[in-house]
């Protein structure tokens, strides 16, 4: 599953990845269009066979369009193509004269790409790479020539660290806005603002692969009180707290959001509603071990799921909020699931809430009391 990968340790990370891909479509069309203009004009020049190099470029971009939104590991899909786009601009640059070549500075341009998305430790290999590539299309093909004439080496050099620092801290910037836009500043778990992105692309992955997706709708339980009786500060360590229990006991691709005051939501990806079930009596367990400052808190649970066409996020919510006020009404610090969708749901499943579910949970599942 998703997560724990070297390239992309967080959720934060891996969601930069998907979205600098998305922004720089368009942007991305422009620049090839002019790349194709020239080397179409310099081709009697350098040799028709630029134009096949490019359209293997082109097809290398279109294809990670098209694999981006599908896969379970964005970032591999990004790296894959980056590294493709660094082999066709070497092999440009060797065909096209080694150290003497026009192509050298554009070898820049995948690293730039890298530090555009990755990581520090990512960008620091991808400048590695690039070095040893640089240094393979202009010593390796040549070295008489290399030696006898170093300065388009020095310059592309000179030119990778230039642009890969400034790209890099551009981005160091940009990450710290975006952190504080997605990031609640109490928890430091993501908020709402990062979910619906990252929930469309869980039912999308869903609709195509057929698994399930379980939703958890968190509430700490008479948490007005603790505010009350222990004061606001109190209030805010309790929900530090609880955050962080929520976190412990979930797996990496497991995702939780505060969604705003002491509500908080789990989504499971490729997790059914008995697992889920499972999942929820875990942390429901969790929270009330944690005890913040000596108070004793507890947390009622609301579990809806849905599997392929399904998974929707506003069908799932209402779900797991009308289980979550039947767990609260039938004393809290319990998990209620919602009932099971009914079997057999069609491809059109925008805007059909009321046909799928039931108008109230008459019968829900106590799981745990
Ligand atoms: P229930 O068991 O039915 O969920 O009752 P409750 O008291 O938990 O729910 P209620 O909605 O009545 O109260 C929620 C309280 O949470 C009210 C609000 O002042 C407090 N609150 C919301 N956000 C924060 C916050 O960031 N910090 C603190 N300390 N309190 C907050
Ligand atoms: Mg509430
Ligand atoms: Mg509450």
């Amino acid at each position: 599953m998703k997560g724990e990968s070297w390239l992309c340790p967080t959720e934060l990370d891996r969601s930069r990845v998907v979205d600098a891909n998305a922004r720089v479509r368009m942007i991305r069309m422009v620049g090839s269009g002019a790349v194709g203009v020239a080397l179409l004009i310099s081709a009697p020049w350098l040799g028709w066979w630029t134009l096949i190099l490019f359209a293997l470029a082109v097809l290398n971009f279109l294809n990670v369009d098209y694999r981006m939104d599908k896969s379970a590991h964005p970032e591999r899909v990004s790296v894959c193509a980056i590294l493709i786009t660094l082999v066709l601009i070497a092999a440009g640059a060797v065909l096209s004269g080694g150290p003497r070549s026009p192509a050298l500075p554009w070898l820049v341009l995948p690293a730039a790409m890298v530090a555009a998305r990755f990581r520090p430790q990512v960008v620091i290999a991808g400048l590695v790479l690039t070095i040893v590539v640089i240094l393979v299309a202009t010593l390796g093909v040549d070295p008489t020539a290399t030696i006898a004439h170093p300065v388009p080496v020095f310059a592309t050099l000179a030119l990778l660290a230039g642009v890969v620092s400034i790209v890099w801290a551009l981005q160091a910037a940009e990450l710290h806005h975006r952190s504080e836009a997605i990031l609640d500043p109490l928890t430091g778990l993501l908020n709402r603002h990062a979910l619906a992105p990252r929930f469309i692309e869980i039912s999308l992955q869903a609709r195509l692969t057929h698994q399930p997706v379980c939703m958890l709708l968190c509430d700490v339980d008479n948490f007005k009180t603790i505010n009350d009786r222990h004061g606001h500060d109190c209030g805010d360590a309790v929900l530090r707290d609880v955050a962080y229990a929520l976190r412990k006991h979930l797996r990496s691709f497991e995702l939780v959001y505060r969604l705003g005051g002491e509500e908080f939501l789990v989504v499971l990806p490729g997790i059914d509603a008995a697992a889920g079930s499972e999942v929820a009596e875990r942390l429901r367990a969790a929270v009330e071990r944690v005890q913040p400052m000596g108070c004793a808190v507890t947390i009622s649970l609301g579990l809806s799921a849905g599997c392929g066409e399904q998974v929707d996020y506003d069908v799932m919510f209402k779900a797991a909020d009308r289980a979550l006020y039947e767990a609260k009404a039938a004393g809290r610090n319990r998990v209620f699931s919602a009932p099971e969708p009914a079997g057999g749901v069609g491809d059109d499943l925008q805007g059909q809430a009321g046909e799928l579910l039931p108008p109230t949970l008459a019968a829900p599942t106590v799981l745990a009391g």
